[in-house]
């Protein structure tokens, strides 16, 4: 059965913001960092994400597609008790299969921004075996508790997982592509995964901010989502979320914060936490008062 939030159409995002566009979710967890630097980089466009981040990305979305698709065809080919291993085995070849598919699909792309096919391969592998991991011990589990094989396997198997799921509610004004949903017959739990340091206890703001925003857009597409976990690789642990009003209230906030920004085009101030300007990737060119004033002009005329 499909998700009805697989059919959402893709929408390009212009950040020359107009009353009708939808904010990436990921904006959320940037306003959270500083809001001048969503100035310069969505309106000045001083950090606009190079060509290859974009074209990598894209490639990525495909390969995860084409792994919730082909899930399918790996559940229903183990035919009787398999090993882990063997599992892990089969869910690896099936996605460096696919792996080098969306690269041969997307070889002039790749070509174009002088990017290694061989280089892509290796870099995506680690992500790769990530997700196969997560896929075989869910199999390996489901199968040592029901021993059912084949088709029968797939129609009972629960959960049933789907990575970089796209989701756009135009009502919330927001969009985004969250990392993992697991599907049971009654409900629906959703993931983000994250790398980097995980807070002592809870989860860190920018990350409730997001997920609280994924979960209100699945509420608007009528999906019953009843648990929200922030994953922290580093520690190895699922966080859970409690989405209330409260929170649900910071999200509308913040999107409507980013709109004015985008919408003025007027130069918020520098954070006041210094700090995050020495770890900024735009910290040099956000000091440089003379090419901001130019940009700005150049761009906006004043
Ligand atoms: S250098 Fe500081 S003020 Fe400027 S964009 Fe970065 S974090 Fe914001």
């Amino acid at each position: 059965m499909l998700f009805l939030f697989f059919l959402i159409a893709v929408k390009t995002f212009k950040y020359n913001f107009i009353s009708n566009d939808v904010i990436p979710v990921t904006l959320l967890s940037d306003y959270e960092f500083c809001q001048r630097k969503i100035f310069l980089d969505k309106v000045l466009k001083i950090a606009a994400p190079p060509k290859d981040e974009v074209i990598k990305d894209i490639i990525r979305h495909k390969v995860f597609d084409l792994i919730n698709k082909e899930e399918q065809t790996v559940v229903e080919s183990i035919k009787k008790r398999p090993s882990y291993s063997q599992i892990l085995d089969k869910y690896k070849d099936s996605h460096a299969d696919i792996l080098r598919k969306v690269i041969s699909d997307n070889k002039q792309s790749l070509i174009d921004i002088n990017a290694s096919l061989i280089d892509f391969f290796k870099k995506s592998w680690p992500m790769i075996v990530r997700e196969s991991t997560f896929r075989a011990e869910n199999l390996f589990n489901f199968v040592a508790r029901h021993e059912v094989y084949s088709e029968e396997l797939w129609n009972q198997l629960t959960p049933k997982m789907y990575s970089e799921v796209n989701v756009q509610s135009e009502n919330l004004m927001l969009r985004g592509a969250i990392d993992r949903v697991e599907k049971y017959p009654d409900k629906k739990l959703l993931y983000e995964i994250k790398t980097g340091r995980a807070p002592d206890r809870g989860v860190w703001p920018s990350h409730k901010l997001q997920l609280a925003a994924y979960a209100m857009i699945m509420r608007e597409l009528g999906e019953n989502v009843r648990g929200y976990f922030i994953t922290y690789l580093d520690v190895n642990q699922s966080r859970e979320l409690i989405v209330n009003s409260f929170l649900e209230e910071r999200v509308l906030k913040t999107r409507d914060a980013i709109i004015n920004i985008l919408e003025k085009r007027e130069l918020p101030e520098f954070t006041e936490n210094k700090n995050k300007c020495n770890s900024c990737s735009l910290k040099e060119k956000c000091y440089d008062n003379d090419f901001v004033k130019k940009k700005v002009f150049e761009l906006l005329g004043k």
